[in-house]
């Protein structure tokens, strides 16, 4: 048995404006019991805009649910036009900040080395990383899984400490099942999350994989979820297109009661 407690993250992506967001937070503050909140770390990723808004809800309101952004840049202040430094997030009780995300290496060349940086940072800054990692079907289907994922493992935890990697999250998310609607079976997601595991086992030490929460990511709804959820080396969810609706994404969240 694991000690591990479970964190399913919405990651809103670029959608929603701050009146939005603080609609889709109240709803889903509703819509969830102490239950769930206790059973189940939860965290809300919104666009930067939201960030202030959304943060004031949960204060206000006491809601358990912790904030989360999507990205931010790893050096701390200067000329850096358009980019988010991390004291700035953790100034706004930001908790986890997702780095690595397919979408940021694909379409904005985010290299595994701008991860590390962005890791290193994040730790920094006293918060949490979500590092994401994936491979695409032309690597799924030439067999290339293990090389690519322990290559985006090695590289972008290179230089973090032991302690750091414990405390943090690692989403595993096949790029093919991203906002596609195609789930990994909870056989290869479970696969793929162990070899993660054993990835840093070897990096690292046992105290340290057996401490690293391990997300699934892709097209993960309310059906999908209880299945994928309770493999055993599966520590939560990483979840886009369901977290944009309170009800779906709390079903997500009660996927033990389902
Ligand atoms: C994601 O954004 O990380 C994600 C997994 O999206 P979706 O759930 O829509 O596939």
């Amino acid at each position: 048995m694991t000690s591990r407690k479970p964190l399913i993250s919405g990651n809103w992506k670029m959608n929603l404006n701050h009146f939005e967001a603080i609609q889709l937070i109240q709803k889903l503050s509703y819509a969830l019991t102490k239950d769930d909140i206790e059973a189940v770390d939860v965290s809300v990723h919104p666009p930067f805009t939201d960030l202030r808004s959304v943060q004031t809800v949960l204060q206000a309101d006491k809601i358990p649910i912790a904030l989360g952004a999507q990205n931010c840049h790893w050096e701390a202040k200067g000329a850096f036009t358009g980019e988010i430094a991390p004291a700035m997030l953790s100034k706004l009780s930001v908790q986890y900040v997702i780095t690595g995300h397919s979408e940021r290496r694909q379409l904005f060349g985010e290299t595994n080395e701008d991860v590390n940086r962005k890791v290193k940072a994040i730790v920094k800054a006293e918060m949490t990383p979500i590092m994401a990692c994936g491979e695409t079907l032309e690597q799924r289907e030439a067999g290339e899984v293990e090389d690519h994922i322990v290559t985006q493992l090695r590289e972008g935890l290179a230089g973090v400490k032991a302690d750091d990697v414990s405390n943090m999250v690692i989403a595993y998310e096949p790029i093919w099942a991203i906002g596609t609607g195609a789930t990994a079976t909870p056989e290869d997601a479970q696969e793929v999350c162990a070899l993660v595991r054993a990835t840093v086992l070897d990096l690292y030490n046992k105290p340290t994989a057996d401490a690293v929460r391990i997300q699934y990511g892709g097209s993960v709804k309310p059906g999908t979820a209880p299945e994928i959820l309770t493999q055993p080396d599966i520590d939560g969810a990483l979840i886009g297109g369901a977290a944009l609706s309170a009800e779906d994404f709390a079903h997500c969240i009660q996927y033990r009661l389902r």
